[in-house]
């Protein structure tokens, strides 16, 4: 007499501790205890032990991760055990096996519980952060931020939350993006515990945003504090981006994105000012529609991408307003195409704006004919992260996986591409940036590969595609087995 029902499944997950719960009668079933331990960042396992007049026959737990999504995304799993009057029942959530979430994520989990004489009781949902408890986190709160970090004392932490709460200031300012909810962002104090805090992510990575989770998480080391100003800025823009523009229907160009973040970052340093007006007096300047896609894999055209990209958004920003600048990100996310919005609210198409700000700029006049993008590729816009591998000359392209697995990533999909892995220099190439040569920006100017976003960004598609198919549905069950003896 037993029934065995194998879990499976889940397509988001974090978990959470909890303490024992009062017991609660419900049809005569109670709960005696109900917890979570965190193996972080591996595994999360459940135990509870439930207690009843009969035997209880079935429980299944089911479990997710608070975050923006497009369409309900619980998981259930269904704990062996044997039919009893009093059981203890545990499932641990393996996230080798459903893709890591980010540090900071809230987990939520609650039991579902039947018994022979048909009783069944719910247990209260409950909630836990999935975080490493190996670090003393200490957490710097206000202006919509909420900084936390482990190393470095007050003075550093104070002053990544300034420099956080300035950047949310200048974007509301420039851009009007607003918070709906307090930022997380997770200092780790160096690249190599970020890492640790993440399964699955490139070796390179630095820094991610996570819009849907509204987390940022950064490595900055006391020696990279201006970096991980800037970067904390920029990722902060990818964030209040994605609130404001989640959907399961638009795409945000890179151009814009990208764009938006670099103002977010204060705009362009001289380097990328210089290969800006390089490009403009030789002709170079890629079109609009070259920037919608990912960026170059080359450093120095990357670096340029991202320099054209926030001329162009700063053009649209500071000559017709953030209002429109707005109503574009909203109608983007409603599931207009980039040559509709921008016809709609500006008047003009993609190839429209181009002609438009390389005037403004001095620029000569696009060369071909317009080519409309028939249909726009998403793009994962590569973020920085402050990287310790080898030494790399202030321009060279930052190697880079020639294959990226990010079932985490697949985890936490993200509909706009905003989900970012971003290769950095290495100590000494910032030291290098210290010479009076021109040196390429800190955070994602360097080497990123178009080959890696378009891997990356095959994962997000998919990843969204697989939760659009499962919304209706809701519930993702699998049960492999499902055998009853008597
Ligand atoms: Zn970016």
């Amino acid at each position: 007499m037993k029934k065995i029902r194998i879990p499976i499944l889940l397509l988001l997950a974090l978990f959470l501790g909890g303490q024992a719960l009062p017991a609660r009668a419900q049809g005569g079933i109670r709960v005696l205890s109900d917890k979570v331990t965190l193996q972080f960042p591996n595994s999360a396992t459940f135990t509870a032990e439930f207690s009843s007049g009969a035997n209880i026959t079935e429980v299944a737990l089911e479990y997710g991760v608070d975050q923006l999504t497009c369409g309900t995304v619980v998981a259930k799993a269904f704990p062996e055990f044997t039919p009893a009057a009093d059981v203890t029942v545990t499932w641990t959530w393996e996230m080798l096996q459903s893709g890591s979430l980010p540090p900071g994520a809230t987990l939520w989990w609650q039991w579902q519980v039947t018994d022979a004489g048909g009783a069944q009781f719910t247990s209260p949902k409950k909630t836990v952060t999935w975080l490493d408890d190996i670090h003393a986190w200490q957490t710097i709160s206000g202006g919509n931020i909420n900084l936390h970090y482990y190393e470095g004392g007050e003075s550093f932490g104070r002053e990544l939350h300034d420099a956080a709460t300035a950047a949310m200031t200048r974007l509301s300012r420039e851009v009007g993006l607003r918070p709906a909810k307090p930022v997380d962002i997770y200092i780790y104090a160096n690249t190599d515990d970020l890492k640790a805090a993440i399964l699955y992510e490139p070796s390179w990575v630095g820094g991610q945003a996570y819009p849907a989770h509204n987390i940022i998480i950064i490595g900055i080391s006391q020696s990279n504090l201006e970096w991980g100003k800037s970067t904390e800025a920029h990722e902060l823009t990818h964030v209040l981006v994605g609130q404001l523009t989640f959907s399961c229907l638009g795409f945000i160009p890179t151009w814009l994105n990208e764009g938006l973040a670099m103002v977010g970052e204060g705009g362009l340093d001289s380097y990328q000012q210089g290969l800006l007006d390089q490009a403009i007096a030789d002709n170079t300047l890629p079109s609009l529609r070259a920037l919608t896609g990912g960026f170059s894999e080359e450093a120095t055209r990357a670096s340029l991408s991202y320099a054209a990209s926030y001329s162009v958004t700063n053009y649209l920003i500071t000559t017709y307003g953030q209002a429109k600048m707005n109503t574009l990100l909203t109608s983007l996310r409603d599931g207009s195409t980039a040559d509709e919005a921008l016809l709609a609210i500006y008047g003009f198409n993609v190839d429209g704006l181009d002609d438009a700000w390389r005037a403004s700029i001095g620029a000569a006049a696009r060369s071909g004919t317009s080519n409309p993008t028939p249909v726009p590729t998403p793009t994962v816009v590569p973020t920085i992260a402050p990287y310790s591998g080898a030494p790399v000359t202030p321009y060279a392209p930052t190697p880079l996986p020639t294959k990226t697995t990010t079932p985490g990533t697949t985890a936490t999909p993200d509909p706009f591409g905003t989900l970012r892995a971003y290769a950095t220099q290495t100590a000494a190439a910032l030291a290098a940036n210290a010479t009076p040569t021109p040196q390429p920006p800190l955070t994602e100017r360097l080497g990123i590969s178009s080959e890696v976003l378009l891997v990356i960004e095959f994962a997000v598609v998919c990843g969204v595609i697989a939760i659009a198919a499962v919304a209706g549905p809701i519930l993702l069950t699998v049960r492999r087995k499902h055998r009853r003896k008597s």
